[in-house]
């Protein structure tokens, strides 16, 4: 089977091919390989300047308007610029969550003020910001979370525990999700804070992976009698399951390309002998091809306008 787009996602495909090869960051003239990111809110100095440069000729989030990094792309444009990112192995953003999550949800649900004292600043490489969802009793069930805000005068007062918070000991900001309204049902007593990781009573401990003990990358965070000024509060008060819902959808979209990518360039380095290997090779070969065309087919309806939220699911699981 053969993918093709039109005419016209192609030239913008070209357009993007043409500003990557003119500046697609290169390998410095020793040939060193450059600084690498130590956790998923840390932008070594290089990736900053690449992002900013992405955000200011609309290649960040080409979905996005102008003022925030795009070109009010379609869903298909948006779908060849991944493509083109991922086959270089290259992120727009080395804080993806910062990005793809946080400064996407604030331009969903932020006012404009928090959009261009947030939103913007992340999408620039400016700061860095992780996301306080989950707690050491609410992880797939996040709606049992604890941590507790209660407004008083003009700041909430914070206090409680997130865990896995990736990257929070590089990051600038946390999007956290408290309980404001104890009393009502779990989903509906729910809001979302922005949280400065400067502010006086927020303590991050990271720690290791249990893959990989130099893989720092999650943290423990615990807000003991945190002040947050009330205008951080992200969308409706008790109002943050819509939050928390269109936060993850975000995240969900093409997470599938990557993977494919992942699979090809393992394909491409693995070099098999003997009967068992052989077979796992051409396993990997199938399932690169069978997340390629369900990921192509859920593209193409999205682009039609119907709405699968199941499929971005098989995929995520099938990835
Ligand atoms: C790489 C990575 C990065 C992460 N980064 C972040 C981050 O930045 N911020 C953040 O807030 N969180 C982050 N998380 C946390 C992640 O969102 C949670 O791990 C997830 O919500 C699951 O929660 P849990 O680990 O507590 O598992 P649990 O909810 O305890 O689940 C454990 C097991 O029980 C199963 N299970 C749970 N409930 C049911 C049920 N009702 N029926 C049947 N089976 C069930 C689950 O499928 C799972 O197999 C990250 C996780 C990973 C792996």
């Amino acid at each position: 089977m053969q993918l093709t787009f039109d005419a016209e996602v192609e030239a913008f495909r070209a357009e993007f091919v043409a500003f990557l090869d003119t500046h697609l960051p290169h390998l410095t003239e020793t040939g060193s390989a450059f600084e690498r990111s130590r956790s998923s809110s840390h932008i070594p100095d290089w990736a900053r300047q690449w992002q900013r440069l992405l955000f200011d000729n609309g290649w960040l989030l080409p979905g996005n308007p102008p003022e925030f990094g795009g070109r009010n792309a379609t869903l298909l444009q948006q779908y060849v610029h991944a493509e083109e990112l991922s086959r270089r192995r290259i992120y727009q953003s080395f804080n993806p969550q910062g990005i793809g999550i946080i400064a996407a949800s604030l331009l969903s649900f932020g006012t404009p003020e928090q959009k261009q004292r947030w939103a913007v600043p992340i999408l620039r490489a400016e700061i860095t910001a992780s996301l306080g969802m989950s707690e050491p009793g609410a992880g797939s069930d996040l709606a049992s979370l604890k941590t507790r805000a209660v407004l008083d005068g003009e700041d909430f007062v914070v206090t409680g525990q997130k865990v896995w918070t990736s990257g929070a000991h590089d990051a600038d900001v946390l999007l956290t999700f408290v309980r404001t309204y104890p009393d009502a049902p779990k989903h509906k007593g729910i809001s979302v804070l922005l949280i400065p990781t400067d502010t006086p009573g927020v303590v991050r401990r990271p720690f290791a992976s249990v893959c990989d003990k130099d893989d720092v990358d999650f943290n423990e965070v615990f807000f003991t009698d945190v002040r947050v000024p009330a205008g951080n509060l992200v969308g409706e008060l008790n109002g943050g399951w819509r939050v928390a819902t269109g936060s993850l959808g975000h995240e969900r979209a093409m997470l599938w390309m990557d993977y494919v990518n992942l699979l090809h360039a393992l394909a491409v380095d693995f070099e098999p002998s003997g009967t068992l290997q052989r077979d796992h090779y051409a396993t990997l070969l199938m399932d690169a091809q069978a997340l390629q065309l369900l990921g192509s087919a859920a593209i193409a309806r999205a682009a039609r306008g119907d709405e699968d939220v199941p499929a971005q699911s098989v995929l995520k699981l099938l990835g």
